[in-house]
Order: structure tokens, then C-alpha cells, then sequence
């Protein structure tokens, strides 16, 4: 390796800042970014290495020593009374504790008596807001940090923004700056991109630069119809006579009072002692929390607690505080190009499009595949194979194309539109669309892409649940003749596997036994696992729970049917198709010749151990699945619900539980594990 000389250095600190001013120009200004965030990062990075081992190269101008970009359009000018920073970045755990070490090393142990707050990274748009006597009188964007643009009007149409604070809470000063974020949640986002793409206008790279754009519109009514959102999370109080000393001390409580005041903060806050208690925040938030968001957040802030520390700590360069870093994670949103759209067909006949999808990394995964719903999706979102596509892959969710860069598209010789299909890919049979739905259909009972999916899906944990066997296993099983239909699942016998490869006598042994369990499973899990359209785990269980027996369903006429809470004209609709269908009577006795149980066993409401528990179960419990914790708690009387509240009894935690956990301990929320519950309801713990 050649050792790069000074005039190297030297050249690469000025290519580095021209890429990193033009990228802050797309970004900032024309609210288009070219470059990722992580691409940038990793440039703004390598420029701030090179200017600390050779302090010569760094430039006035650099953009290491300035904030965001000057302000550039025909909106008034804005000058902040305390300067708007942008903040330092931690990428992993280890420059998490760096930063902390620095602050030991400047102010001793008190940084850990303040202790920390810490907070989701929203990211949208920074803004200022100014209030006299709790009233809003001004408020603008960023800009340099310095001078930003007032966009007043603009503000005002944000209906989370209070127009005027709320008092009762701690004393609102007379005259302050409540600094947060705007931005714009992933269904508004969605829709307007979707909205412009039809419209052929340029969509926006992600809901931040959508928020920012939204945000800098010269007509507030364009503002107006923009879905943007705000959450604060700072309080700059004037040093001169008007404003006198915040009323709180801390982060946490500055949070409050926001709060109080009638201001939204981010939810999912934590206060930590230690920074190990920061650090599995930010995991427990990058792997639990973000998935389940409907905005984009690219971290966690963590800020020293104490406002006075804070205070003690100042800025670094004029450009960050030291007090708080930003705990960047990695992106869920990449770019990547459409290569195809392909068709599957499901167990119900819906001809379901995928998109495959150059490779790409997003969160830690390399993503292939991305789902597209249906064709109505498609064309609303008029993607085209050869796009460049923004893909968002949301924790273990199917990842999902948010929308086309249509400015990347060749303006000359666009690719054309892709048509639904008019024949079912596999079996060939016209495609039939029932005009109240999205989806198409192969009407094709026996088509083999039906049948192979209708199989997976009744043997699959939540239907039949018979363990061992795979989709690549019930392929073999087809391709060899060994089974049609469901039914046929029944009748294989262990000699019949170990014919076939990959198949060794143990395992043939236990497919075999796994059929055999599966034989005896309640009604509710066959009524799933049959695949009748529309009937989904909770449709069969209330069906299964009303009518008791398969026998009883099948005879039930349609208002009968509907007669069931909880079940609609739809289901009620299909259900009666299915049972009047001849092939779905054949497969049931065929079914009932196998054996297979068709009833379901009735809960003991009145006088279980349960009667009026409302239960919340959290985390993956050791042994019991959550539909069977489930079953077995309503047996006793119990209710099972979402989410932790005042009226929750009882909370049950398996491993790696979320949030919940934290609500019911504030709550006071009695918290069991799987043997205690186990132990209440009666129930032998297995061995
Ligand atoms: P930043 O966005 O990384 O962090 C600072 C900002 O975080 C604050 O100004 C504030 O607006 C926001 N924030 C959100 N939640 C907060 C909270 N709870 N508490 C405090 N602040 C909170 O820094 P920046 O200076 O705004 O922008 C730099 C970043 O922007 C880069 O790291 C890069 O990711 C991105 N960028 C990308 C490009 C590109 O071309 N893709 C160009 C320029 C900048």
C-alpha cells in the first residue's frame, strides 16, 4: 500500500467537500437527495478523520464547521435568538461509550448523577416555534443554524401544533422557543407519493424530505394538504429579561412539560442511569420499537439529564452540543431497481404479484423480494419493471416498494405498463375478478399452484400445525404422487416417505407422528387450515366456537351464519359457497374417513379461574404458542387484549418482551410468566 503524500490528502479534503456541499444543496434546498443518508455519512466521516489528523486541511468553509445549508428561497428570513445544532453521531456501541468517556473526562462523576434521557431520532424537519405570553407568534425552519426561513403560516396548518400553550402545567415563561420536528407519517407519505406518481410529478425520496418540502411552500394552503405532524423536544428559554429561568431542571421534565402544555412528544422516551441501560434502549428501539412505527426515525437522541450540565457542557465547534449524540441505526429504507414482477398463485386462486428486486442491504438483511399486494397497487403506484424503486423493509415484516423514482426513469422510452394477466400462470384457466374486490382469481379448483398452496397452508403453525413439514417437503410429496389434497396428508404412511430423498427413517418417523397429533386438533384450526376464502384464524375460531361441529357449519344457512358476532356478510357469503361446493364435500369426507376431528372444544366460561381477567401476554412464551396461551386463558373466563392499560389484570412476559412489560410495571400491573399462569389455570407444566 502506497502512503498517500500531503498534496493526496490534500485533493481528497476537497473532492470530499465539494461531494458533501453538493449533496447538502440536494438535500437541504431542493429537498431531492441523490446520495443516501448512510453514502453521506460515510463521506461527512472520512472528512472529519482526515481534518482531525491534519487540523491544516480543515476550511472555513468545510461543511464539518457549519450547520444544514443557508436558506435559499423567496420565504422571509428568520434570525434564532440561540443558534439550532445538528448533533453528533454514535454508530455503534463503542462510539457510544466514547462519547461518554469524553464527558467524564470533562465534568467527573457528574455525569452520572444527571443521568440521561434519551429519545426517538425523528427524522423530519427541524423548526422553531416561538410563544409570547403561551401564544404562537413565529416559527421557522432551521436553515444554517444561524438564519432560517420564517414559515409561519406554514406551521399553523400543523394541527399538532398548539396555536396557543395549555397552562396548568409548570409556569409557561413569557417568552420561549419550543424546538422539535415536523414530519410526515409513512401513510400520508405514501399516499402523496402515490397521489404525485399518478399525477406524473417527481415523488419524494422519503417522508423527511417530503416533510421538509411540504414545509417551505411559498402557498400555506399546498402546507395545508400536506399530512405533516410534529413532535417537540426542546425548550430554549430567553437569557434576557423576558424570559427568565425554564421552570424544570431536567430533560426528562422539560418533556413533561411539553407534555403538560399541550405540545406531542415522541413516544417510547426512556430515562437511564447508565449508559449500558442507553445502550439496550437503542437496541430494544432499532429491533422492536421502529418496525411497529408509522414515521421514520434513523436513531435515538441521548442527552445528559441535567439542564444545568448541559449548560456546563456547551458546543463543540459551533456546530453540536456536547451534552447529546445522535445513536444512528442503520437504514430501513434503501433504493434499489425493479428487475421483474412475477405472480404467485395463492391457496384461495388470488394471483398474488411480487417484485424481484436487484439485491440489495437494508437493516442488516440483503432483500431480494418485495411484496406488491395486487395489481390495483401497480398501476396506483405506477411502477414499471427496470424502475428504480425506494424498498422499506420494517423488521420481520415482507419488505415493500414505497414508490418509483419516476425522474430516474428514461423520459425518452419509459418501460411500459405491466398488465394484469389474463390467465392463471400455472394452470392457464382465465383469470376471473369478483368486481367488490382488488385481487384476481384462477377459479381453478384443481390447479396444481392452487393445490401446492393450500397444502403449505394447512399444514402451517397457525392452521394444522404439523411440524416437519416444509414447503420443499410438500413439494416432494406432490411431485411424487404421494398427495393431492389435504386429506391425503392422512393416509401416507412412514414406508411411503422413506422412499424419497432427504427423507431418513427418523424423520419419516416423526412427519408421520406430527400428521397423526394433527389428526385431533380443534375445529377452529382445521376451519383455517381448509383455506375458505376470507376466513382468517379469528373468523374460524368464532365460527368454530358458535357452531361446535364442522357437521353444524356446514348446514348453516347464510343469516345463520351471520347471526355470529364478529362475522360479516363476506365471510357468511363464502362460507356457504364453500360448504355447497362438490369438491370441498368430497375433500370432507374424505377428511372424515381420514379420522380427522371436526369439533371444537367449548370454553368453561362461567366459572374459570379467569372470570373477568383482562389479560395481556408480551414476549414468546416457553412452551405455549399465543394462540393456545390464548385459548386456554378465554377458557377460564379470561379476556386477551392488545395492549397494557389501567384495566389490564394480568400480564404474562415470555422471552425478549416489548414494550408492555415497561407500561404494566408503571401501571403496577400484576406480571406472571408461562409456569405461573400454567400453574393457575391447572395445567401440568410439560415436562
Ligand atoms: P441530524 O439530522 O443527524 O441530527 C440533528 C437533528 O436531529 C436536529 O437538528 C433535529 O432536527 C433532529 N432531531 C430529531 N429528533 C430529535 C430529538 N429527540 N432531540 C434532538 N434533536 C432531534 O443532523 P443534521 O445536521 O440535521 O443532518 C445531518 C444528517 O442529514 C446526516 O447525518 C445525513 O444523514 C443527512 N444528510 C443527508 C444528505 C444526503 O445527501 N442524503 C445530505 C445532507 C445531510
Amino acid at each position: 500500500m502506497t502512503v498517500p503524500t500531503a498534496t493526496d490528502r490534500a485533493a481528497r479534503a476537497a473532492e470530499l467537500r465539494r461531494q458533501l456541499d453538493q449533496a447538502a444543496y440536494e438535500y437541504y434546498v431542493l429537498d431531492q437527495p441523490t446520495l443516501s443518508d448512510r453514502e453521506y455519512d460515510l463521506l461527512y466521516r472520512e472528512l472529519v478523520d482526515l481534518e482531525t489528523a491534519h487540523p491544516e486541511l480543515r476550511t472555513p468553509d468545510s461543511p464539518t464547521q457549519r450547520v444544514g445549508a443557508p436558506p435559499q428561497s423567496q420565504l422571509p428570513k428568520h434570525r434564532h435568538l440561540v443558534p439550532m445544532l445538528s448533533l453528533g453521531n454514535a454508530f455503534t456501541d463503542a462510539e457510544l461509550s466514547a462519547w461518554d468517556e469524553r464527558l467524564i473526562r470533562l465534568v467527573g462523576d457528574a455525569v452520572h448523577r444527571s443521568g440521561y434521557t434519551a429519545e426517538l431520532k425523528i427524522d423530519g424537519a427541524a423548526v422553531s416555534l416561538t410563544y409570547r405570553d403561551g401564544v404562537l407568534v413565529t416559527g421557522s425552519t432551521r436553515g444554517n443554524g444561524t438564519i432560517g426561513e420564517d414559515v409561519t403560516p406554514n406551521l399553523r396548518t400543523i394541527r399538532d401544533i398548539p396555536l396557543r400553550l395549555r397552562s396548568g402545567g409548570p409556569r409557561i415563561p413569557p417568552a420561549i422557543e419550543i424546538r422539535g420536528e415536523v414530519y410526515m407519517p409513512f401513510d400520508g407519505f405514501e399516499r402523496m407519493n402515490a397521489a404525485r406518481a399518478a399525477a406524473g410529478e417527481p415523488v419524494f425520496a422519503n417522508p423527511r424530505n417530503a416533510a421538509a418540502g411540504a414545509l417551505r411552500q411559498l402557498d400555506p394552503a399546498v402546507t395545508a394538504r400536506r399530512p405533516l405532524r410534529f413532535f417537540g423536544y426542546s425548550v430554549v428559554g430567553r437569557s434576557d429579561d423576558e424570559g427568565g429561568p425554564l421552570p424544570v431542571r431536567t430533560q426528562w421534565d422539560l418533556l413533561d412539560a411539553l407534555v403538560a402544555w399541550g405540545v406531542p412528544v415522541a413516544p417510547h422516551r426512556a430515562r437511564a442511569r447508565t449508559l449500558d441501560e442507553v445502550a439496550a434502549w437503542a437496541h430494544q428501539v432499532e429491533h422492536s420499537v421502529r418496525p411497529a412505527l408509522n414515521f421514520a426515525i434513523d436513531g435515538g437522541v441521548v442527552k445528559v439529564d441535567s439542564l444545568a450540565l448541559q449548560e456546563e457542557l456547551g458546543v463543540v465547534g459551533g456546530r453540536e452540543p456536547r451534552w447529546a449524540i445522535a445513536r444512528k441505526f442503520a437504514p430501513d429504507i434503501a433504493v434499489t431497481r425493479l428487475l421483474d414482477i412475477r405472480v404467485n398463485v395463492g391457496r384461495t386462486g388470488a394471483l398474488n404479484p411480487y417484485a424481484v428486486l436487484e439485491p440489495v442491504e437494508i437493516g442488516g438483511a440483503t432483500v431480494k423480494l418485495a411484496t406488491l399486494h395486487n395489481f390495483d397497487l401497480i398501476a396506483e403506484k405506477d411502477l414499471r419493471v427496470g424502475d428504480w424503486v425506494q424498498v422499506k423493509r420494517a423488521g420481520e415484516v415482507i419488505p415493500q416498494i414505497i414508490a418509483p423514482l419516476v425522474d430516474r426513469r428514461d423520459a425518452e422510452a419509459p418501460p411500459p405498463r405491466r398488465r394484469p394477466p389474463a390467465q392463471c400462470p400455472v394452470c392457464h384457466t382465465a383469470v376471473e375478478r369478483d368486481p367488490e374486490e382488488v385481487a384476481i382469481y384462477c377459479p381453478n379448483v384443481a390447479c396444481p399452484g392452487r393445490r401446492l398452496e393450500a397444502l403449505v397452508h394447512f399444514a402451517s403453525r397457525a392452521a394444522m400445525d404439523i411440524r416437519g413439514l416444509s414447503y420443499a417437503r410438500i413439494e416432494q410429496l406432490v411431485a411424487a404422487g404421494l398427495i393431492e389434497d389435504v386429506a391425503d396428508l392422512f393416509t401416507l404412511r412412514a414406508a411411503d416417505l422413506e422412499t424419497l430423498d432427504r427423507f431418513a427413517e427418523k424423520s419419516a418417523a416423526n412427519v408421520i407422528a406430527a400428521i397423526e397429533d394433527a389428526r385431533g386438533r380443534p375445529l377452529s384450526r382445521l376451519l383455517f387450515g381448509l383455506g375458505i376464502r376470507h376466513v382468517g384464524a379469528t373468523a374460524a375460531e368464532l365460527l368454530a366456537r358458535h357452531f361446535g361441529t364442522l357437521d353444524t357449519l356446514a348446514r348453516a344457512s347464510e343469516d345463520e351464519i351471520l347471526a355470529v358476532r364478529g362475522i360479516g356478510a363476506i365471510i357468511a357469503r363464502a362460507v356457504v359457497a364453500f360448504f355447497a361446493d362438490p369438491s370441498a364435500r368430497h375433500l370432507i369426507a374424505k377428511l372424515r374417513r381420514a379420522g380427522v376431528h371436526f369439533s371444537e372444544p367449548q370454553p368453561v366460561m362461567a366459572d374459570g379461574v379467569l372470570r373477568g381477567a383482562t389479560v395481556v401476554i408480551t414476549g414468546t412464551l416457553p412452551t405455549l404458542s399465543r394462540e393456545r396461551a390464548t385459548a386456554l386463558i378465554e377458557q377460564a373466563g379470561g379476556r386477551v387484549t392488545s395492549s397494557v392499560s389501567k384495566a389490564t389484570s394480568l400480564l404474562v412476559v415470555g422471552a425478549d418482551p416489548g414494550s408492555k412489560l415497561e407500561k404494566a410495571r408503571t401501571l403496577g400491573t400484576e406480571i406472571i410468566d408461562e409456569p405461573e399462569l400454567l400453574h393457575r389455570l391447572g395445567i401440568a407444566p410439560p415436562a
